[in-house]
């Protein structure tokens, strides 16, 4: 049987169509995709608001579990059949002037939008973006490694320790992965969050979450994941003396910003955007130890076929945490 592939082709659109097994040249890797789960980002470009990256019809997703299939002459380290995700990111036009940061290398290819992606049966990428998952691990629970590993990334880049108090600014779903994080790291998590539906989600993975979150004294640590201009605004009154912002949301535009409390609290901001291979290593060590309760984000899985729909009922506004589709391989 062909593989099958599901289409991007502007305006809105998506068409499930033919895949093609592309032979892996040098280097690469040809995967069977098994999960993959549909991101916000996937939803923008939906939207159409990502067109000037998407050369359309392309196959997008990134968010993916799978297994090898064939290998590429040289590629080592890798055997057929052995259960891996991809790290969505190719910085091979990375220059000096990046200094070593290649996850955020000004010349940065994303997978799945730059490249063609994972909403497909067969799905060839550079060996260079696989990371090995253990024996046994469960595929659906995998495919939110790409998430997960986002937020280990937020966290670390917090410098987050045991005891600290935290508040997150935003319930989606990489407001969710956050907090569990953090919760698992021992910080005392609070989540912001004016969606009741989101609200109750959140308060029923026992979280106190609600549109006011506070802390006494401020938070030692809050990350702003919403990009709402109100969060913006509040997350400097939120903090404490000496307070680290960390900046997960993207801002098209400028927001007003109370600099003020910069000055008066001493606080700092920090941004943080997608992830090393050490917070890659460090998501698969959390899906596999069971430690968080990711089987309760996933909301549903849908075949590979039902994808274009899954769009059409995303663009009206259907709620839950993350849609997994069955890529079917
Ligand atoms: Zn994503």
């Amino acid at each position: 049987m062909n593989p099958r592939a599901v289409y991007y082709e502007g305006n809105h659109t998506f068409r499930l169509g033919p895949g093609e097994e592309v032979a892996p040249g040098p280097g690469d890797v040809r995967l069977d995709v098994a999960f993959c789960g549909v991101c916000g980002t996937d939803v923008h470009i939906a939207h159409g608001a990502m067109d000037h990256r998407v050369q359309v019809p392309q196959v997008i997703g990134h968010e993916m579990s799978g297994t090898v299939a064939e290998l590429g002459d040289g590629v080592e380290g890798f055997s057929v059949g052995e259960a891996v995700v991809v790290r969505p990111l190719d910085s091979r036009g990375e220059t000096s002037a990046d200094r070593g940061f290649s996850h955020i290398s000004r010349n940065l290819k994303f997978l799945g939008i730059d490249t063609p992606g994972a909403f497909q049966q067969s799905w060839t990428v550079p060996a260079f973006t696989l990371h090995r998952l253990p024996q046994g691990i469960d595929l659906q629970l995998a495919a939110l490694t790409e998430p997960l590993a986002v937020a280990c990334h937020d966290v670390r880049r917090a410098g987050l320790t045991a005891g600290e108090t935290v508040i997150v600014l935003g319930g989606g779903p990489i407001g969710l992965l956050i907090s569990l994080v953090a919760r698992h790291d021992a910080a005392s998590v609070l989540i912001g969050e004016i969606n009741p539906e989101r609200i109750a989600f959140a308060q029923s993975l026992g979280f106190d979450a609600g549109p006011a979150p506070e802390v006494g004294d401020g938070a030692d640590v809050v990350f702003e994941v919403s990009g709402a201009p109100a969060a913006a605004l509040a997350m400097t009154e939120l903090a404490a003396v000496r307070g680290r912002i960390v900046l997960v949301a993207i801002y098209p535009e400028p927001p007003p910003v109370r600099l003020f409390d910069f000055f008066w609290k001493e606080l700092e901001l920090r941004g943080a955007r997608v992830y090393e291979p050490e917070d890659y290593e460090r998501a698969i060590e959390l899906v596999a130890s069971g430690a968080l309760p990711l089987e309760r984000l996933i909301t549903k899985v849908e075949p590979l076929e039902r994808l274009p729909a899954v769009f059409e009922e995303l663009a009206r506004g259907t709620q839950g945490v993350k849609i997994l589709v069955d890529c079917g391989a």
